[in-house]
Formats: structure tokens, C-alpha cells, sequence
């Protein structure tokens, strides 16, 4: 977590204990506190602090956005194919879900899109950045390509990994509803928010006391919710800084992988990927092997997506992009952050070319 995010949420997590539901000072304190955290979220997010719905994280927020502006007006509902399981499990629950193909760079085919798009549609959901590969999806294309073939549909966008890097504010401006979660940008687990815009209605998910103006039932998480809005005042302040020294030091990680490993190839276009994410396939390696190698030699790396087994599912992502089985299999996700140093670059740089020869030696 980012030093700002854990100071601030420290008070609330002792003396500062109210529920901000109540009535006398110590619930007033932490009333003004979501207060305050709420129109700084709001403006980090290009948003109206009326228009914030503080959810327990990113699927929580997904899920809200789907079910939600569903169960206002029912019928199919469209995503990409390589959408995170917060959306593409949410839209599957409904019944009628259509897949948007994407091309081999993981960016939506806006042709193929536009011919899912009708006006019976309910929802569409396209995420800003991907989780897996990183590649960053032409949102405003998108929607207006909404607005003129399924006019009555929300558009929602997952913008959980777009946060660290690119100006959501701006990006997602267009869209309906959009999802995003603190612990992706250095604030804590299990805290988000779901921009609902001005005019457009969600029905709640969870039912209750009737907090976020009947959206969200449920005593507000004080501490999460001021840390998020400290972690997001700092995201939005480096953002420049941090995306050019992060891609700087991702391109390095990339390009000396590249050269050192035969049989090495990147994937996606780096001119649409985030700046954070360097996503490998290694030709006749198997990801699970190598990741065992790099965890003991301290590079913590993942391939496919991680789910709550931490077990490694075939991803679908890559599926989606075209890629084959085999070298879906040999894929290695590399990911960077904000605090990632130039010393961390240098050991993935030793220990991966080590690790992927070892295994193809046998
Ligand atoms: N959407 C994307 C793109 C994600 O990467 C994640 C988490 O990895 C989520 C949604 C889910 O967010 P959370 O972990 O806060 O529930």
C-alpha cells in the first residue's frame, strides 16, 4: 500500500470508530470523513460525488454495474471476450450473454461488436485495460457505437487496472457506469467504487439500511474508503511520473527477455498496453514449471489469471487473441508498479533466462 493510504486510514481503525450512519459526533467525524473521501474519488474518477456508489472492491462494483442496470431493463447483454471474470461470470448469470471478439492484440473488433449491438440490448460491458496482457480498449469508440445501434443500453466499463496508469477521468467519460478497486492502486483490498452517472439507475445488489443513497446497503468500511480516496489523490498526482519510469523500466524487462530467451515472443502491441504489464510466451516451456523456478529464485510472476484456488486457468484472454493452446501455456505475466525498482528488473533479467533454460535442458 501506498504510505499516504495507510496513514490515513490508521484513526479510523482506532479512535475514529463511528458509523457514519448515526446521528451524534462520533458518527458526524466519520460521516464527513466518507464525505470528504467521496468528492475526492469523484473528482479522481471525472464524477459528481452524488454519482459515487463505495463498494466492498472491483467485482462488487461489477457486479453491481451488470445486475444492477439489467434488472432495470432486462435483455442480452454484451461483452468482450476478454473481459475479467467480474464481468464475464456476471453477464453469464443473466442467461443471454454475447462475446465481442478481439484481435490478436486483445483490442475489441469494433465491426464484430457493432454486429451484437441492437436495441433489445441491455448492458454493454467493455473494461478500459485488461487485466492479463494489458491492452487498452478504444472505450469512446465504444460507446458511441452503443448510443447509435443499442441506444437504450448502459455502457459499462471495468477500469480496475486502467487506474494506475491511465487518466480514467477522461477515458471513461462516455461510459454509463465504471468499476474500479483500491489494492490496484495502493490502496487496500476489499474497497472500491462504481460511478453510476447522473440519470442512469442501478437497482442494488444487496439490500439493507439503505447507505449510498439506496444503491448500497451496508455500514460504510470508513477506514477502506478514506484510504482509497488518499491512495487515489496520490495515484492521480504521480500518474505521469510514475507511468513514464514504469514503462521505461517494463521496456527494459521486455526487450532484454526478448533478446537474451530464444524462442521468446511479447505479447500484444505495446503502443496499446498499460504501462505496467509485460506479458511473455517462452516456446516449450510450461508457465506452471517456470513459475515454480522464479518463485524460489524470488521473482513472484503468474500466468493466466489468477483465481481464488490459486490454481492457473487456461486463460481465456489469450484464447480469445488467437494465440494456441501451446503457447497459452508458455505464457508468463511479468507485472510492474509503482514500486518496482531498477535492482527487481535486473534479478527478473538474471533468473528468468536461467530458469527457462533449466527447464528446456530437462
Ligand atoms: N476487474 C479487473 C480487471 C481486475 O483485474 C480485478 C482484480 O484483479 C477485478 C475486476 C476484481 O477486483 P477485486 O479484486 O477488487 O474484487
Amino acid at each position: 500500500m501506498r504510505p499516504e493510504a495507510v496513514e490515513a486510514m490508521l484513526p479510523f481503525l482506532t479512535d475514529r470508530f463511528g458509523n457514519p450512519s448515526g446521528s451524534h459526533a462520533v458518527s458526524r467525524e466519520a460521516r464527513k470523513a466518507v464525505d470528504e473521501a467521496r468528492d475526492t474519488v469523484a473528482h479522481c474518477l471525472g464524477a459528481r460525488p452524488a454519482e459515487i456508489v463505495f463498494t466492498a472492491g472491483g467485482t462488487e462494483a461489477d457486479n453491481l454495474a451488470i445486475l444492477g442496470a439489467h434488472a432495470v431493463r432486462p435483455g442480452p447483454t454484451v461483452c468482450s471476450a476478454v473481459e475479467h471474470h467480474a464481468v464475464l461470470h456476471a453477464c453469464d448469470a443473466l442467461g443471454d450473454n454475447r462475446l465481442a471478439p478481439v484481435d490478436r492484440n486483445g483490442v475489441v473488433d469494433l465491426d464484430r461488436l457493432a454486429d451484437l449491438l441492437h436495441p433489445s440490448v441491455s448492458v454493454v460491458s467493455v473494461m478500459l485495460a485488461n487485466n492479463e496482457m494489458g491492452a487498452i480498449e478504444p472505450l469512446a469508440d465504444v460507446v458511441a457505437l452503443v448510443r447509435e445501434r443499442a441506444p437504450g443500453a448502459a455502457v459499462h466499463t471495468d477500469a480496475v487496472q486502467a487506474f494506475p496508469w491511465l487518466d480514467v477521468a477522461a477515458l471513461a467519460g462516455p461510459a454509463d457506469l465504471v468499476a474500479v478497486s483500491a489494492h490496484k492502486f495502493g490502496g487496500p483490498k476489499g474497497v472500491g467504487a462504481l460511478v453510476v452517472r447522473q440519470g442512469v439507475t442501478v437497482k442494488p445488489i444487496i439490500h439493507g439500511g439503505g447507505q449510498e443513497r439506496d444503491r448500497r446497503s451496508g455500514t460504510h468500511n470508513v477506514a477502506g474508503i478514506v484510504s482509497m480516496a488518499a491512495a487515489m489523490r496520490a495515484t492521480v498526482e504521480h500518474r505521469k511520473a510514475t507511468v513514464a519510469r514504469v514503462g521505461a523500466l517494463r521496456n527494459r524487462l521486455a526487450d532484454g527477455l526478448l533478446a537474451a530467451v530464444p524462442g521468446c515472443t511479447e505479447t500484444g502491441d505495446r503502443a496499446t498496453k498499460i504501462a505496467g504489464n509485460c506479458h511473455l510466451s517462452f516456446e516449450g516451456v510450461e508457465s506452471e514449471e517456470l513459475l515454480v523456478l522464479l518463485d524460489a529464485a524470488g521473482v513472484y510472476a503468474s500466468a493466466g489469471s489468477a483465481c481464488a484456488s490459486g490454481a492457473v486457468d487456461p486463460s481465456h484472454v489469450l484464447a480469445a487473441m488467437g494465440m494456441t493452446r501451446a503457447q497459452a501455456v508458455g505464457s508468463l505475466r511479468l507485472s510492474l508498479g509503482t514500486g518496482t525498482t531498477p535492482a527487481e528488473v535486473d534479478l527478473a533479467l538474471h533468473a528468468i533466462p536461467a530458469a527457462v533454460a533449466r527447464l528446456r535442458t530437462g
